[in-house]
C-alpha cells in the first residue's frame, strides 16, 4: 500500500467538517509503516505492518502538554495526556517535528484557555467556578476528592 492510499483513508474516515492539515510519513519504525495525520481536532496514527493497519485517533483536547526532542538528525515528540498517559512519536524528521509540535502547543493553549474561560459547574450549588479550582469557592464543595 502506497502512503497517498493511507492519506486516502484517512480523509475518508473524517467528519465532513475536518480535514487532513498535515501528514507526514515518518518511514519504517519496527517493521510498521508509520503515517501521521493533523486535523484541527485531532492526531491520527496509522501503523502499517504487513497484515494489517491501524488507526489511533487522540483528540488535541486530550493533551496537555508537548515535548520535543531534538536528537542529531531525528526529533521525537511527547504528549502528554490526561491521567498519566503519554504518547511518544519518534523518528521524526526535525523539521516535521517541528511543525507538529508547534501545531499542538498552539492548540493546547487555544483548549486549556477555553476550558479556563468556561470554568466547571459545581455538582453541590451549580455555580461555575474556575477550570483548574479544587474546591467550589462558593460552597466549598472538593473536587479533589470526588471526581
Ligand atoms: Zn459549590
Amino acid at each position: 500500500m502506497k502512503t497517498d492510499e493511507i492519506k486516502t483513508a484517512i480523509e475518508e474516515s473524517l467528519p465532513a467538517d475536518e480535514n487532513i492539515d498535515q501528514y507526514i510519513d515518518s518511514g519504517i519504525l519496527s517493521g510498521n509503516r508509520v503515517a501521521i495525520a493533523t486535523t484541527s481536532k485531532r492526531l491520527i496514527i496509522c501503523k502499517k505492518g504487513i497484515f494489517k493497519k491501524s488507526y489511533k485517533d487522540y483528540l488535541w483536547i486530550r493533551f496537555q502538554n508537548v515535548i520535543l526532542e531534538e536528537g542529531l538528525r531525528k526529533s521525537s515528540i511527547q504528549l502528554a495526556l490526561a491521567g498519566d498517559d503519554e504518547l511518544l512519536i519518534k523518528n521524526l524528521d526535525k523539521d516535521e517535528a517541528r511543525k507538529i509540535c508547534g501545531f499542538a502547543r498552539k492548540i493546547i493553549t487555544v483548549t486549556s484557555i477555553k476550558k479556563i474561560s468556561t470554568g466547571r459547574t459545581c455538582p453541590r450549588c451549580k455555580e461555575v467556578v474556575k477550570h483548574l479550582a479544587e474546591v467550589c469557592i462558593h460552597c466549598g464543595y472538593d473536587f479533589k476528592n470526588r471526581q
